[in-house]
């Protein structure tokens, strides 16, 4: 076992959980997990890297820590991330680094990653918890994703061209949940996050 699986194995028996939310982009995972952390102290987001532009109103060091192409690579090269993936023409990546501040604050850590990198993850950290957001149809996805209105019709395309290929996927989370109503949707992850923090 590497070293990082070693270090978070010894942290996991003493500190909070770690579970990684994933699913196809706009299936609902970041309003997902915003409201159930809206009122958690004990829970907190893990903050990844991106080499993409920030959207209007996205702040550096809240939804990301925008790199340059040229920063995200040293990263590479130093071994610094649990994971990362090419995404939609951008470069994702978890810095190891994060999640042990974060579990060292001896708070649930909660992740937000691309359905590959959540399977990638899976193999490199220990005691994690997969949930995968699923939406209700591609016809839906693509819905939201016209009205979330943060992308390019090009980018809108590369996602959409991803959906089957990350819904095969599926099976291999420990849970999933179906995002179309937004209420229902929302209580069935909060129990299934609650159930696993009571453990
Ligand atoms: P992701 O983080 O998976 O890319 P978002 O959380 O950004 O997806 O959601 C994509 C868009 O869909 C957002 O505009 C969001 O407000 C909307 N949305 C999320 N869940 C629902 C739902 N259950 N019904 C309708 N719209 C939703
Ligand atoms: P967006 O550009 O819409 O913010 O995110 C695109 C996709 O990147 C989402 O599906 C999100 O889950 C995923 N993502 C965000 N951070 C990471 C990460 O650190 N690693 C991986 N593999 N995917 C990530």
């Amino acid at each position: 076992m590497s070293e990082f699986a070693n270090r978070c194995r010894t942290l996991s028996s003493k500190t909070g959980t770690l579970t990684v939310v994933a699913g196809p982009s706009g299936a609902g995972k970041s309003t997902l997990l915003h409201r159930f952390m809206d009122d958690r102290d004990d829970c907190v987001f893990a903050v990844s890297c991106t080499t993409r532009s920030p959207r209007m109103g996205e702040v550096n060091g809240r939804e990301y820590y925008f790199l340059s192409r040229d920063e995200f690579d040293a990263h590479v090269r130093n071994d610094d991330f649990v994971e990362w993936e090419e995404l939609h023409a951008n470069r994702y990546g978890t810095l190891k680094s994060e999640i042990e501040r974060l579990r060292a604050m001896g708070r649930h850590v909660l992740l937000d990653l691309d359905v590959k990198g959540a399977l990638n993850a899976r193999e490199r950290l220990a005691d994690v918890l997969l949930v995968f957001i699923a939406p209700p149809s591609l016809d839906a996805l693509e819905r939201r994703l016209r009205e979330r209105a943060t992308d390019s019709e090009e980018q809108i395309a590369i996602r959409l061209k991803r959906v089957q290929e990350e819904m095969e996927l599926a099976p291999r989370f420990d849970k999933c949940v179906v995002n179309d109503n937004l209420d229902v949707a929302a209580g069935e992850l909060a129990a299934i996050l609650q159930a696993r923090m009571n453990k």
